[in-house]
């Protein structure tokens, strides 16, 4: 068995505990499978003068030549022939051109499947309950490659689902927004005993309690009901939702305490989930590491200090996103979290001020304004 399906393996109860070693060899072993099989990224990292069998220990890993997320929006980094996908995502972006395109293998698949399975328990999120869903994004269309997209849709089978409703329908024009909608239906469920689940961008879903609010509506979703938000988080920054603010807003319109309001965050350039806890930090699961690193000279930084956000992980064959360079701004936190979980977290402080890429909270915003994408 390869390295990283044996991290990707890991006992459920240790999902936040750190196995440095293990992490390294996978991580030295997707090097190598990349740089062997994918001609560009050879390239890229021969041209930086760094060989895969330099990697001697869990220390060397920030010498990984880390891939912008803007590389892969303009470079097709893909290590298989086309066939061996079965899954093509793509990043948040309102063209097609602005995005990345990453593909998973049957391989990467089994390693997100085991890992899913992992958080999902932790955070005692798997039910055989039946439950209603709101979707607070696109409703599934076979056009739609988004990984948003693709990963709310995996939501709606947490457990048994008795409806699904989303806020981005899919019409004859176009994707169409209809948050009246939802209100309706949140409404309706409100009067039942089925316990709603609620995933999706979190500038919907506070658009939507702030329309419910400035009509004095004030309902209680059934016991065991779940507000969760994730993908478009970067939004929060675009609207300044303060979250405690975002929490208090919950609890008011729709009834749910702030232990019910879950957050989600990946990406299609690092499709890891991370999950917060109940004090809502978001710690870093054993299948990936993050690198704080100065914005200036790109060293990494010490906890507690600001700089751009690093993401590893050796999940993916398919597509070399084993070190990621985002645009975002970002802390990790070596503090103990009352939480129990023993590994640091990472508070994600927004935009560098890269202005000219899109992103999901730049779509959302379109489609608010009536226009279709
Ligand atoms: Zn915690």
């Amino acid at each position: 068995m390869s390295k990283a399906s044996v991290l990707f393996r890991t006992r459920k109860k240790n999902l936040y505990r750190m196995n440095d070693e293990a992490f390294f060899l996978a991580m030295k072993e997707n090097c190598l499978f990349h740089y062997k099989h994918n001609a560009q990224y050879k390239k890229l990292l021969d041209n930086l003068g760094f060989n895969p069998s330099e990697l001697s220990s869990y220390e060397d890993l920030d010498k990984i030549p880390p891939i912008p997320t803007l590389y892969l929006k303009h470079h097709n980094m893909l290590s298989f022939p086309k066939h061996h996908y079965l899954i093509k995502a793509t990043s948040s972006g309102t063209t097609g051109k602005n995005v990345s395109k990453v593909g998973l293998t049957l391989s990467d698949i089994y390693r997100g499947w085991k890992m899913i399975d992992s958080v999902f328990t932790h955070h005692r999120l798997w039910s055989i309950k039946f439950h209603r869903y709101i979707i607070f994004g696109y409703q599934p269309h076979r056009g739609n490659n988004r990984a948003i997209a693709k990963t709310a849709h995996g939501f709606t089978f947490i457990t048994p689902a008795l409806s699904k409703d989303y806020a981005i329908r899919w019409t004859k024009n176009g994707y169409q927004v209809d948050l009246d909608n939802l209100e309706k239906k949140l409404i309706k469920f409100s009067k039942g005993k089925t316990p709603v689940r609620t995933l999706g961008f979190p500038a919907y879903t506070y658009f939507l309690l702030q329309q419910m609010k400035e009509k004095g509506i004030k309902i209680k979703l059934p016991k065991g009901s779940i507000i969760s938000t994730g993908g478009g988080w970067k939004s929060f920054y675009k609207e300044k939702v303060d979250k405690k603010d975002f929490y208090g807003l919950v609890e008011e319109v729709l009834g749910v305490d702030e232990q019910h309001v879950v957050e989600f965050f990946g990406a299609a350039e690092h499709p890891i989930l991370y999950t917060d806890c109940r004090y809502h930090h978001f710690h870093v699961p054993t299948y990936a590491r993050v690198i704080i690193r100065d914005i200036e000279t790109l060293k990494p930084v010490k906890p507690g200090e600001v700089g751009l956000i690093n993401l590893l992980s050796p999940m993916s064959k398919g597509t070399p996103l084993l070190s990621i360079m985002t645009d975002d701004l970002g802390v990790l936190h070596a503090e103990k979290c009352p939480c129990g979980a023993q590994s640091m977290y990472l508070e994600i402080l927004g935009r560098s001020g890269v202005e000219d890429i899109k992103t999901c909270a730049a779509g959302a915003e379109q489609l608010l304004k009536g226009q279709s994408i």
